[in-house]
């Protein structure tokens, strides 16, 4: 197996707490050798072993690949119409996603397949190495298959959201759906997820339906996420935290009660800045969750209807404009933080034994992720220790894009 060197590295960020108190690791002068998949060695550059190949990183950042840890790729069609509509000054609701379910159910295996794999490759030239996917526009038996089955041949990290809203065919018998999904359709998706989530909002599933979904999905082995307090306050982060889920996710409206519940839990409260900026909602105050020792992740929740963006640079850089997090803290929870979202310790960090999913910058520093928003900053991506993508202009010269495992 051949060695890899990355060598003359600015600002290396390895998200491991370094004696000194740093608790992103960050390390001058840096350089990471790659061994096969995994990370074999990290340190000074002054210090590097020899490689097969080495590549001089010439005075640029390298971070750990993004975790994006909350991603609905597998859908038909799009809604530009109901955003430009919503930017006109329509409100965001959760019915919007009924348009996208029908066209999901009209699409073939294929037209999904060539969609979802598109999306991927899209998000590994923004160097993002890890990604959850979920289901949840099918809301029939055979659909919501297609979409975890679709999903699993992309990433390991599936979800099963049946429960993500009430079918129209449903409309009045919400407890019937929850049936549906808590049985015949569960069965058949089970086989294909790792995680089981509900959307668990007004307008969506009560705490009581959310409750029965996740505690079914727990029964067949997978593990519990919720979509809680995008729209208003309510019980969801509580009904998380109180059945051990890895993350809650939006936490647009908190409560007192919700953020001392997460700081006193494991369960990771994931920040999706970008369904914020795309529904012109207020942003949570996520200085005030760090400062109360709630972990925070940040993810992109690309979506048709209310984040349609797959940049986790572009997270990165709302979350710290306007939630109140430091650029390292940001690149933190767009990594380690999605890493512990997804109960993961392979990856979101820089040490030996990692994964070798890396993103070189086109900047001396992480900052300019947030100092520079919308600027193509991902110059080259590694992903199990092979080059995925490097930006035209490098030796490479053109985009690489595989689907990410
Ligand atoms: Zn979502």
């Amino acid at each position: 197996m051949s060695t890899s060197l990355i060598t003359n590295i600015a600002e290396l960020t390895t998200n491991v707490a370094s004696p000194d108190g740093d608790r992103f690791g960050t390390l001058v002068d840096a350089a990471v050798l790659i061994d096969g998949e995994r990370i074999a060695w990290v340190g000074s550059a002054a210090d590097a072993p020899e490689a097969d190949v080495v590549l001089d990183a010439a005075g640029r950042a390298v971070i750990p690949g993004f975790v994006d840890s909350h991603s609905h790729l597998v859908f038909g069609g799009d809604r530009a119409a109901e955003f430009e509509a919503r930017m006109a000054g329509q409100r965001y609701a959760a019915g919007g996603i009924r348009s996208t379910v029908v066209a999901t159910r009209a699409a073939s295996d294929d037209e999904l397949r060539a969609r979802l794999r598109g999306f991927v490759d899209e998000m590994l030239a923004q160097g993002t190495t890890t990604v959850e996917i979920k289901s949840g526009y099918g809301l029939s038996v055979r659909d919501e298959e297609r979409l975890v089955r679709l999903a699993a041949e992309v990433t390991p990290e599936v979800t099963f959201l049946g429960a993500h809203v009430v079918p129209v065919e449903y409309a009045d018998r919400a407890d019937e759906y929850v049936g549906l999904v808590t049985g015949p359709m569960l069965d058949a998706c089970a086989p294909h997820a790792k995680w089981i989530d509900v959307f668990c909002e007004t307008g969506a599933f009560s705490v009581e339906q959310s409750r029965r979904v996740l505690e079914a999905g727990i029964a067949q082995g997978l593990v519990p996420r919720v979509h809680a307090s995008q729209l208003g306050p309510g019980e969801g982060v509580r009904l998380a935290v109180d059945l051990g889920a890895a993350s809650v996710d939006h936490g647009t409206y908190l409560t007192d009660s919700d953020i001392e519940a997460l700081a006193a839990s494991d369960t990771v409260l994931t920040l999706l800045p970008g369904v914020e900026f795309s529904t012109r909602q207020p942003y949570p105050d996520a200085r005030r969750l760090i400062d109360a020792g709630v972990t925070v992740a940040i993810a992109c929740d690309t979506n048709p209807g209310s984040s349609f963006t797959s940049s986790m640079p572009f997270c990165i850089a709302l979350a710290v404009r306007d939630m109140g997090l430091t650029p390292a803290e940001a690149v933190w929870a767009a990594t380690a933080g999605g890493a512990l979202a997804l109960r993961r310790d392979d990856v979101g960090v820089i040490t030996p034994g990692a994964r070798a999913d890396l993103v070189l910058l086109s900047a001396p520093t992480r900052i300019h992720l947030a100092y520079r928003p919308g600027v193509p900053l991902v110059e080259r991506v590694w992903k199990d220790g092979v080059g995925v993508f490097a930006a035209s202009g490098t030796a490479e010269g053109t985009n690489h894009g595989t689907v990410a495992r």
